[in-house]
């Protein structure tokens, strides 16, 4: 999936960032790809993403607004 094709789902549900529309489609990618499609699919946005100057977290994957990820409080496991 390319950038532009996860932001456009993600107006579609409300989303206002490009980091969220992407972090939506990682999170929701068994709804949205057949199975053996999905590191394909999830590859190429990340890709195109790290393009288009979004950052991902190096702990948990998802993308990174101004260099935070908001995803720490769900993905992060406690040390
Ligand atoms: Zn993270």
């Amino acid at each position: 999936m390319k950038l532009k094709e996860a932001i456009e789902l993600g107006k579609a549900l409300g989303l206002k960032t490009p980091e969220e529309a992407v972090n939506n489609v990682l999170i929701h990618s068994l709804n949205l790809f057949k199975y053996e499609d999905i590191p394909k699919e999830l590859h190429e946005l990340v890709m195109d993403a790290k393009e288009h100057g979004i950052e991902f977290c190096p702990t948990c994957g998802a993308a990174m607004i101004d260099g935070e990820c908001y995803m720490k409080d769900l993905t992060h496991k406690e040390v």
